[in-house]
């Protein structure tokens, strides 16, 4: 049995801990409303106890091998796997999210994140050179003590992202999951002693973002931190860390666009364009929140998508059978309302929602928005350019390749894009073309965890993915000798 998720404590040194401070935050059920339980306000001296056992786990965890790495982060996959059901539901009640994503998507990758990452940290390894007066090998060493910082959105996907490479490559973590979806990072630390890591190799601090996330990125002795989250709050993090020259992994938003070409399968079009727009309430910075249509197949394709649109199952997160939950906040939900209502201001027509929705029974105050459709507005207006993060999509159409592209690279983001069309060609053509670090062809979000994940622009700072986050969370050392 898992602990309760009504208290969410520290996990610093191997051990549960209340704060410091003795404050605490209010977790809210965004399905009910409700406040359901507290979360550790973590302060500056809750961080300098995790640096302080951190520090001295390091020598330890760094020489205790691979092969020692590796087997702990399998074994607490083995756990989280063993206890699914209960973080599948602590993550809904936790996120909005229904049940049947958190099992099928969240939980499952969270795991899979562990696993993958147990088989980098046996696969990795450096490079030799060799030229007519000399020989080269590269090491590759952990930094230390390293952070994560990581969004409400994908609680246990985005917190495994990231703790896994930090831990594989032998560094002592601390690891900061959102105040607004501490549950499951929660119950994942209550199960890391039995997993066998070393008291004080990893380490787990709730608490607001302004507070212990930025002292995180003050702190002088945490080397590397990886973050993924809000632009915003990204600029704030590069601009903490400069001072101590620390290593930086940004994660950042975008508003990715969905661009359909008349020759594109029709159907299978439709039903991609509306999973990238609505999946997890639109709440997926990876969702295509941009639908760009060619403008002979305009008027159909768009009746087509709100036949779909249409269909989508709103409901209790809980429920079985429900396709879309709340967004994860009432703040959230607001943010996403005014949105909205600067859509209408900017000319755009509501085809479909644009509203809360009233779920009935034990739903009834949640924080419910109707996926949202909009069309009519120019793509440079602040709709366009600005992400939602929730359930919006706004279509455009578009003539050639050209004016596809452009209307695609129109904003400051670039983080994904998915291109539909039959023209192998064509779609080489705009994969190359497109500014955004991942570009799906026929697709959307088909994850192979071993290739390069992150953005351009505005939409982040260097790549994650298998190797590329090992890379992340060690330095590069270059040893020579005469031949
Ligand atoms: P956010 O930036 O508000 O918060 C993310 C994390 O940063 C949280 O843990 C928060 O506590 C912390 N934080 C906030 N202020 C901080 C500060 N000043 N210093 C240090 N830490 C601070 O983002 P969010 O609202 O939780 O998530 C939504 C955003 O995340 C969206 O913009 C979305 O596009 C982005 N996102 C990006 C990716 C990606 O892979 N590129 C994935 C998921 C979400």
């Amino acid at each position: 049995m898992l602990p309760s998720t009504e208290k969410i404590l520290n996990f610093i040194g191997g051990e549960m801990r209340q704060p410091q401070s003795g404050a605490w935050l209010e977790n809210v059920d965004p399905a009910t409303g409700q406040v359901y339980g507290q979360i550790a306000a973590s302060s500056k001296e809750d961080l300098e106890t995790a640096v302080t056992v951190a520090q001295k786990a390091f020598p330890a965890w760094r020489d205790a091998g691979a092969e020692k790495r590796a087997a702990c982060l399998k074994k607490l996959a083995a756990l989280i796997e063993m206890h699914c059901e209960e973080f599948v539901r602590a993550e809904s009640m936790d996120n909005g999210k229904p049940v049947s994503l958190a099992r099928a998507v969240d939980i499952p990758r969270g795991i899979a994140n562990l696993r993958a990452f147990a088989d980098a940290a046996l696969e990795f390894s450096g490079e030799c050179f060799e030229n007519d007066v000399s020989e080269s090998y590269t090491l590759r060493q952990p930094h230390g003590v390293v952070a994560t910082i990581s969004p409400w959105n994908l609680p246990l996907l985005l917190f495994t992202w990231k703790a896994a490479p930090a831990l594989a490559a032998g560094n002592c973590l601390i690891a900061k999951p959102s105040e607004v979806t501490p549950a499951s990072a929660f119950l994942l630390s209550s199960l890391i002693n039995e997993a066998g890591f070393p008291p004080g190799v990893f380490n787990v601090l709730h608490g607001r973002g302004a507070e212990i996330g930025a002292a995180i990125t003050a702190h002088p002795d945490i080397s590397a931190i990886s973050f993924t989250g809000g632009t915003v709050t990204g600029k704030a993090i590069y601009a903490g860390a400069a001072e101590n020259l620390k290593k930086i992994s940004l994660e950042l938003g975008g508003k990715n666009p969905t661009i359909i070409f008349a020759d594109a399968d029709f159907d299978k079009a439709v039903e991609g364009a509306k999973t990238a727009a609505f999946a997890n309430q639109g709440q997926v910075c990876l969702c295509g929140s941009r639908l760009l249509i060619e403008e002979s197949i305009f008027e159909k394709f768009k009746m087509a998508f709100l036949e779909k649109t249409a269909d989508i199952k709103i409901g209790d997160p809980m429920d079985d059978d429900t396709q879309h939950g709340a967004t994860v906040s009432k703040d959230h939900m607001q943010k996403v309302l005014s949105c909205i209502a600067l859509a209408k201001e900017e000319g755009g027509e509501i085809l479909t929602g644009g509203v809360p929705v009233q779920v009935e029974g034990r739903c009834e105050n949640g924080f419910f928005i109707a996926p949202t459709v909009i069309e009519n507005l120019p793509q440079n207006c602040r709709t366009n350019k600005e992400e939602i993060f929730g359930p919006v999509v706004t279509l455009m159409p578009f003539k050639t390749e050209e004016e596809a592209l452009s209307i695609a690279n129109g904003t400051e983001y670039g983080l994904a894009s998915s291109v539909w069309t039959e023209d192998k060609e064509k779609a080489a053509r705009m994969a190359a073309g497109i500014d955004s670090g991942i570009v799906w062809i026929n697709c959307w979000n088909l994850r192979d965890l071993n290739t390069p994940f992150g953005g351009m622009k505005k939409s982040g700072i260097g790549r994650e993915g298998k190797h590329r986050a090992m890379q992340f969370f060690t330095e590069e050392k270059t040893v020579t000798r005469p031949k």
